[in-house]
């Protein structure tokens, strides 16, 4: 599943297709996403201009000019692809190889700027929506998302807050979607590392009695913010050297500190420590118990 700074590189990739281009013409291959697009899908797409590309949590939203904001998510094995006048990219880092297989294009966006934007989909777990603008703060799909991680409303107070007399531990309180938006297993394994907090840590130790942060809920959150940024980073910076064209393993394996890195050495300068995994709600967890306390 990728997480929010591989969504981010994407939507990176994406703004100077679409930013600014008008819908020529919408082919839907397989309209059986995740859910099914609706009959009229390439119909309610065609002729209107995508004023803005942003994201929410994983998920893309482009703001047309029909006044519908088209909404998309990558699921497990989404990817898209364009196809410019000089040369193809597939926007965005990926952990997970991605299908470049033609016949799991199952939309096609071309784009007035002449961009051929396509998504491509093997396991049909992504999915596309389009709805009203004025009714997306009913949306479902987001309503009950928490803060962004990366947004000014995410600081130490409103992560203390939320994790006031929580019982469960930190790293399933950081899972949570409503807590905060977006984080997925591997950047809480590596924000956790990063702020030297145990995975195990009850929730509720970041925060005093009546809710007010204490130093732990600034390094982590510090910590959340700055795995994010650099990951992002990272993508982009690949994006630009066009590495990811071959949709092979993209940078940010290479760039995690304690993730996927069991048995080895904690990275943790004069850290004795060695890389553990546990299982915790059915995920993997790496951390050093000796450095994350
Ligand atoms: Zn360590």
């Amino acid at each position: 599943m990728p997480e929010l700074p591989e969504v981010e590189t994407v939507r990176r990739g994406l703004e100077p297709a679409m930013e600014g281009a008008r819908f020529a013409k919408v082919e839907v291959h397989r309209g059986d996403l995740r859910w099914p697009l609706p009959a009229d899908f390439a119909k309610r797409l065609e002729g209107s201009t995508v004023i803005g590309l942003g994201r929410r949590a994983k998920y893309l939203l482009a703001d047309l000019s029909s006044g519908d904001v088209l909404i998309m998510h990558l699921g497990m094995s989404g990817s898209f692809h364009v196809f410019g006048q000089e040369r193809q990219s597939t926007p965005g880092a990926y952990y997970h190889e991605r299908s470049k297989h033609v016949a799991h294009d199952h939309v096609v966006f071309h784009m007035s700027s002449g961009a051929i934007v396509t998504f491509n989909d093997p396991r049909r777990f992504g999915s596309m929506k389009l709805v009203k603008r004025a009714k997306l703060d009913d949306e479902p799909l987001l309503r009950g998302l928490g803060p962004e991680p990366l947004g000014n409303a995410f600081d130490a107070a409103m992560l203390a807050l939320a994790c006031k007399g929580k019982k469960t531990s930190l790293k399933a309180a950081l899972l949570d979607q409503r807590i905060v938006a977006g984080l997925g297993n591997i950047y809480v394994c590596e924000a956790l590392y990063l702020a030297r907090l145990s995975p195990k840590r009850r929730a509720s130790t970041i925060a005093s009695k009546s809710g007010a942060p204490n130093e732990r809920a600034a390094r982590l959150v510090d910590s959340i913010k700055r795995v994010l940024n650099d990951a992002i980073k990272a993508g982009g910076s690949s994006l630009r050297d066009h590495k990811l064209t071959d949709g092979g393993l993209g940078m940010f394996q290479h760039n995690f500190r304690v993730y996927d890195r069991e048995g080895e050495k904690c990275r943790t300068p004069g850290c004795p420590g060695t890389v553990k995994r546990i299982v915790q709600n059915g995920r993997s967890t790496f951390y050093c118990p000796s450095c994350q306390k």
